[in-house]
């Protein structure tokens, strides 16, 4: 689990990135994030994935990461329960433009037996809106898998807040660039607290990612964002270091209620 070859040589990795409630700092999600594994070293997403995406391999990759992204939603909630964490798995543009998503994902999930309410798919801003129609209609096919959609990177593309509330999303995510602000600049500080309002009042979830000091985090509980990720708790991690981190918070939450006993 977590490793694949996909064709000639290419060794793919996922890590999973915490995703933790603001008030409480636990663990309630994490983010699957690919990495390709070269005996030179890492080679990050952001030069590979645009490379998938031109070439049209990123729709057997997509298929493959969303595959390991269900696996991982049925082992954490066979071992850990209602408290296991969600899974968060990055779908790009042209996979949503691919006729066939749907149903591998639907295939996907009865295969592994993932419960698509703890599956939650994040799809960038600049991609939702770049086909809005096309969009709607394969979300919808989505959303009736059950399946949960995020607006990932939200503030750096141009949404249509009028098309944004017609799709079937629970989640908006911060985009680095303004958590990555709030301590430098003003308008960004604006920004990040107009984005948390506006998703409440659009009873929308808010993630801020890239959270990487206090100071960040104090201002993003003031203002009442829903859950925090970033290297100021962990940075992506394999598998097997997760799933450690997993057991040693619950273990931890066992000690602490079995001290509120005496
Ligand atoms: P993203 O979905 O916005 O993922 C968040 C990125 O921010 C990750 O970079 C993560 O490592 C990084 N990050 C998280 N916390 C911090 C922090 O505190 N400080 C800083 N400086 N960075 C932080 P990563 O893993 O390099 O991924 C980059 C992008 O590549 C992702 O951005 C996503 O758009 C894409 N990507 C990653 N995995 C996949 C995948 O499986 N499929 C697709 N289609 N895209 C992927
Ligand atoms: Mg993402
Ligand atoms: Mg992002």
């Amino acid at each position: 689990v977590g490793a694949g070859r996909m064709g000639v040589g290419l060794r793919l990795q996922v890590r999973f990135q915490p995703i933790l409630g603001t008030d409480t700092l636990r663990v309630r999600g994490a983010e699957l994030l690919l990495r390709w594994v070269t005996p030179q070293g890492e080679i990050p997403p952001t030069q590979f994935i645009p490379i998938a995406e031109m070439t049209g391999s990123i729709v057997p990759i997509g298929k493959w990461v969303f595959r390991q992204a269900c696996l991982a939603e049925a082992a954490w909630r066979a071992r850990h329960g209602i408290s296991a964490p969600y899974v968060s798995v990055n779908i790009s543009a042209r996979q949503l433009n691919d006729e066939t998503l749907a149903r591998t994902c639907k295939a996907e999930l009865a295969e592994t037996g993932a419960d698509p309410s703890r599956v939650l798919l994040e799809l960038t801003e600049t991609s939702l809106m770049s086909d809005v129609a096309t969009n709607l209609r394969v979300l919808g096919q989505l959303a009736e898998l059950g399946l949960q959609v995020a607006v990932d990177d939200f503030g750096t593309g141009y949404s249509s807040l009028s098309q944004l509330l017609r799709m079937p999303v629970s989640t908006l995510k911060i985009d680095r660039e303004f958590v990555d602000g709030i301590d430098k600049r003003h308008d960004s500080k604006a920004i990040v607290s107009a984005v948390s309002s506006m998703a409440r009042a659009m009873r929308l979830e808010v993630i801020a990612e890239g959270v990487e000091n206090e100071n960040q985090l104090n201002y993003l509980r003031d203002i009442g964002c829903d859950y925090v990720q970033g290297f100021l708790f962990h940075r992506p991690m394999l598998p097997e270091d997760f799933a450690r981190l997993l057991q040693e918070r619950a273990a931890e939450r066992r000690s602490d209620h079995a001290e509120d006993l005496y």
